[in-house]
């Protein structure tokens, strides 16, 4: 049986006024967008219709509280935002069934109300940031996300019917937003999108103004200019790049990551890597010289950790592709796997695929796929035992709980935030902070995480 995906709620958006109400509205709606919502061109389509106002001359107010009026006549669920916001008494007297009134430039009140209103669904299939992630995301690290949708038709994917094709944000709406998230206290950076490598296609790689020179909507420049943030301490904040795939142009990152001016990181999603399997997925990329380019990148950048995932299982697959996928792995000793057994997802074209494996045969080959890569895991990481590595502390014991040593559960670069492992440290002392980045002496290790203590304290 395929896996329903539950429908996203959807808005609509009246938007009156001058040009900076559209940019509000614009920014409003890309916020919700990001947190899975889909838009309605009309009335009756909308489960919630939000309706930015403008209420700088009396003309002006009286076409909102038209609006709102029309909104409700037709919808009856509004939510009313805007310069007229500042007057929610007048337009709750007129109006007392809207659902909420939020003033000009609230963006996170008018987005909770709508959340309120029409809570969005999270969902495992087509949510880049883990549930709740970007709401719990605490201040030390952020998610930048430079794009919405996707060009590539994957078999097993429904994003792109969902999403839409990509849609790229400006370079520089992009780096102004890491910026002030830096300045606001962040230390590393999530770069996150559907296809990071794909940035500013559709947009042709539009050049911007940042800084003095032009940069390019492009990963690689996206990259460069990302290297050059400094934390309020003078600092690199770690970045990380995520859902990338391995178009040639990959391979000029690599020396970023060497330089220390990008976290040695890279999220591949690969899924697979028999060529007759990743032919029927339709994988972008799909490179058969890829484990070539992955020992030059090591070859460049040493200590380069290399994160992805896998589905087992995909129809046709065979034992012989399989077993080629596990040789594979043996090759390219990959950091981080994350594995998953096949599930057909309504509305995906690899559902009408040929050659369903049976679940018992799906469920053998997840286990050995997760013993081959627990193997390879715990082998790197006992190799870092005794070395000394930063990490980046998420959060600190609380004294009173410890005989008389501070703990701290921390990260290493190697360790994106919800999906990788972690950093246990003994003896932090007082005065740390989730978000310090400091050097640790690696102790010990096992499959997924190590231990350690600060090079100070050992
Ligand atoms: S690259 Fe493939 S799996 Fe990823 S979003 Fe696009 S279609 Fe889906």
């Amino acid at each position: 049986m395929a896996t329903k995906i539950p429908d996203a709620p959807k808005i609509g958006m009246v938007s009156l006024g001058c040009p900076k109400n559209l940019v509000d509205s614009e920014r409003i709606l890309t916020k919700l967008r990001s947190d899975g919502y889909q838009m309605s061109a009309d009335y009756a389509g909308a489960d919630v219709v939000l309706v930015n106002t403008c209420g700088f001359l009396d003309s002006a107010k009286e076409e909102s509280l038209e609006a709102i009026g029309e909104a409700i006549a037709e919808n009856g669920r509004v939510i009313v935002t805007g310069c007229m916001g500042d007057e929610a008494e007048l337009i709750r007297a007129k109006f007392p069934q809207v659902l909420a009134v939020t003033g000009a430039h609230q963006y996170e009140q008018v987005v909770n109300a709508v959340h309120d209103a029409s809570p969005p669904v999270p969902n495992a299939f087509v949510d880049l940031v883990p549930e709740g992630g970007l709401k719990l995301t605490p201040r030390h690290y952020s998610y930048l996300k430079i794009s919405e949708g996707c060009n590539h038709r994957c078999s097993f994917c429904i994003i792109p019917s969902i999403r839409g094709d990509l849609v790229s944000r400006r370079i520089d709406a992009v780096l102004r937003e890491a910026e002030k998230l830096v300045a606001a206290g962040t230390k590393e950076l999530l770069v996150i999108s559907q296809d990071t490598s794909a940035y500013g296609v559709d947009i042709r790689h539009e050049p911007r103004m940042w800084k003095g020179h032009e940069v390019r909507a492009h990963m690689t420049d996206l990259a460069r200019e990302l290297g050059q943030l400094r934390t309020a301490e003078g600092k690199t904040p770690w970045v990380r790049l995520h859902y990338v795939y391995p178009y040639p142009h990959v391979d000029q990152v690599i020396p970023l990551m060497a330089e220390g001016l990008l976290t040695p990181y890279l999220d591949i999603p690969f899924q697979h890597a028999a060529p007759p399997v990743l032919k029927a997925m339709k994988r972008p990329a799909n490179d058969a010289k890829v484990l070539d380019r992955i020992r030059k990148w090591r070859a460049i950048c040493p200590d380069i950790a290399i994160r992805s995932s896998f589905v087992v299982g995909f129809p046709g697959e065979t034992e012989a592709d399989f077993q080629y996928l596990l040789d594979w792995l043996d090759e390219a000793q990959l950091d981080r796997v994350g594995a998953f057994r096949f599930e057909p997802v309504e509305g995906a074209a690899a559902n009408a695929l040929p050659g369903a494996v049976p679940e018992e045969v799906k469920e053998e080959r997840f286990q050995r796929i997760m013993e081959k890569t627990a193997a390879i895991s715990a082998a790197k990481l006992e190799a870092k035992v005794g070395r000394t590595i930063p990490v980046i502390i998420d959060e600190v014991g609380d004294p009173d709980d410890e005989d008389g040593s501070i703990g701290a559960t921390a990260r290493s670069q190697a360790d994106a935030p919800e999906i990788d492992g972690h950093v246990y440290l003994r003896d932090v002392g007082e005065g740390r902070r989730a978000g310090d980045i400091i050097d640790v002496i690696v102790e010990d290790a096992d499959e997924h995480d190590l231990f350690g203590a600060p090079v100070e304290n050992v």
